[in-house]
C-alpha cells in the first residue's frame, strides 16, 4: 500500500487544518469582524463594475489600482506597498523571504496564532517569548533575543487576543537591538490609532501589515504590507502570480474610497468598547483587560462553561480557556450596539 504519511513533510504531519467551527448563533461575536456590512450603494457600485470584468483573463499582477489608492491614502509610495490575500499571506511571504537562516522566528505568547504556525509549517524554529502579567512584552527577553541573529519578529500591535498596544518604547528598544527583521502588524489600527508607520524611514528592517478584515471588508480577503521600497521589492520575489482576483482588486478599489464612512465606523466601534468595557467592569467575578482593539478579552471563572452557556444564548465569542496565561479567558468582539447589549444581558445573566 501506497502510504501517504510517509511523504509528508516533517513539520506538516502533525499539523491540523485550519477548521472554523461556527455553531449557527445569531449573534456573531467571536472573528473580530465589523458588525458594519459595505452600504447598499458601494454594494450597488460593486455590482455594475462586475459586469466590466473580463472573466477569462488573468487579474492585474501587480493590483496597480488598489495599491495607488492606499499610497494616497497612507502617504507613502505604491512601491513600498504589497497586497496580499489577507494578511496571512504576507505573514507567509515574508518568512518565504527572510527565514531559512537556522534562526528562530521570535513570537511573544499569547499572540496571533498564524505567526507560529505559518513558521513551522515552513520548517523554521520558532522561539516564544511569555507576555508580563500585564500582558505586555518581556523587554530584557525580547531584546537579548533580536540581538543573537538574522531572526524575524512579529508583534501585533494591538495584541490578538489580549487587545492591549504593547509598550511603544519596548518595541523601540527591540527595533534598535534587532539584527532581523521585525514585523509590526497592525491589524487593529483602526481601533488603536497607534501605529510605527511614521517611523519606516529610520528602520529599514521593519515591516508593518495592516488589513481590510477588520474594518468591514473581511469576505475580500486584502492584507497590505508596507516596507521601505527595497524591503517590498525583495518580498514581491516570492509572491505568487496573480494573488489577488479581479473581484477583489475591483471591489476594493471602490470600497476603499469609502474612507469617512470606515472612520466614522470605526469611532462608533471604539465608542462600543468603552461602553461595553464600562458595563463589564460592574460585574462581579469578571477580569477584564485594557483593549486597543475592536475586542475585549476577560477572565471569568469555569471560562469554557460560560462560552458553552452563551452558545446555547445564541452568543458566540472566542473560547480561550486552556491552560496557561490565557486560562478562563474569553475574548468577545464589538457588534452593533443591540448585539453588545444582548451580550451584555446575558453574561450578567449567566
Ligand atoms: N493579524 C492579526 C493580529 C489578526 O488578528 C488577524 C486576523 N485575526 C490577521 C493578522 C489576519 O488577517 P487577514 O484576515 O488579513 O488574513
Amino acid at each position: 500500500m501506497f502510504d501517504l504519511e510517509k511523504l509528508i513533510r516533517p513539520q506538516v504531519r502533525d499539523l491540523k487544518a485550519y477548521h472554523v467551527n461556527e455553531p449557527s448563533v445569531d449573534v456573531k461575536l467571536h472573528a473580530n469582524e465589523s458588525p458594519c456590512n459595505l452600504d447598499k450603494s458601494v454594494v450597488d457600485k460593486i455590482s455594475a463594475e462586475i459586469q466590466r470584468i473580463d472573466f477569462n483573463r488573468y487579474p492585474d499582477a501587480a493590483c496597480e489600482d488598489v495599491r495607488n489608492i492606499l499610497a494616497g491614502q497612507l502617504s507613502v509610495e505604491k512601491d513600498q506597498i504589497l497586497a496580499g490575500n489577507g494578511s496571512d499571506e504576507l505573514i507567509q511571504m515574508i518568512i518565504m523571504a527572510f527565514g531559512g537562516h537556522g534562526s528562530p522566528v521570535i513570537i511573544p505568547h499569547p499572540t496571533f496564532s498564524m505567526y507560529k504556525n505559518i513558521a513551522f509549517a515552513m520548517g523554521e524554529e520558532v522561539k516564544v517569548i511569555p507576555l508580563d502579567e500585564n500582558f505586555d512584552l518581556d523587554r530584557d527577553a525580547m531584546v537579548s533575543e533580536v540581538k543573537k541573529g538574522p531572526s524575524i519578529t512579529f508583534i501585533s500591535y494591538p495584541n490578538n487576543p489580549t487587545g492591549n498596544c504593547f509598550s511603544e518604547e519596548t518595541i523601540r528598544d527591540i527595533l534598535e537591538a534587532s539584527k532581523g527583521i521585525v514585523v509590526i502588524d497592525e491589524a487593529y489600527f483602526d481601533y488603536s490609532k497607534k501605529s510605527f508607520l511614521d517611523s519606516l524611514g529610520a528602520y529599514p528592517h521593519m515591516i508593518i501589515l495592516r488589513t481590510l478584515s477588520k474594518i468591514g471588508m473581511a469576505s475580500l480577503r486584502l492584507g497590505i504590507l508596507i516596507a521601505s521600497r527595497s524591503m517590498a521589492d525583495i518580498i514581491n520575489r516570492v509572491r505568487l502570480p496573480y494573488n489577488i482576483g479581479s473581484l477583489q482588486q475591483r471591489a476594493a478599489c471602490i470600497a476603499l474610497k469609502e474612507r469617512e464612512r470606515i472612520d466614522r465606523e470605526s469611532s462608533i466601534i471604539i465608542e462600543e468598547r468603552e461602553r461595553v468595557f464600562a458595563e463589564m467592569k460592574k460585574i462581579e467575578n469578571i477580569d477584564i483587560f485594557n483593549s486597543h482593539s475592536n475586542f475585549i478579552l476577560f477572565r471569568i471563572d469555569n471560562g469554557g462553561k460560560i462560552f458553552d452557556k452563551l452558545v446555547k444564548k445564541g452568543v458566540l465569542v472566542r473560547n480561550f480557556d486552556s491552560e496557561g496565561p490565557l486560562k478562563n479567558c474569553l475574548r468577545v468582539t464589538m457588534g452593533t450596539p443591540l448585539e453588545n447589549d444582548i451580550f451584555l444581558s446575558n453574561i450578567k445573566n449567566i
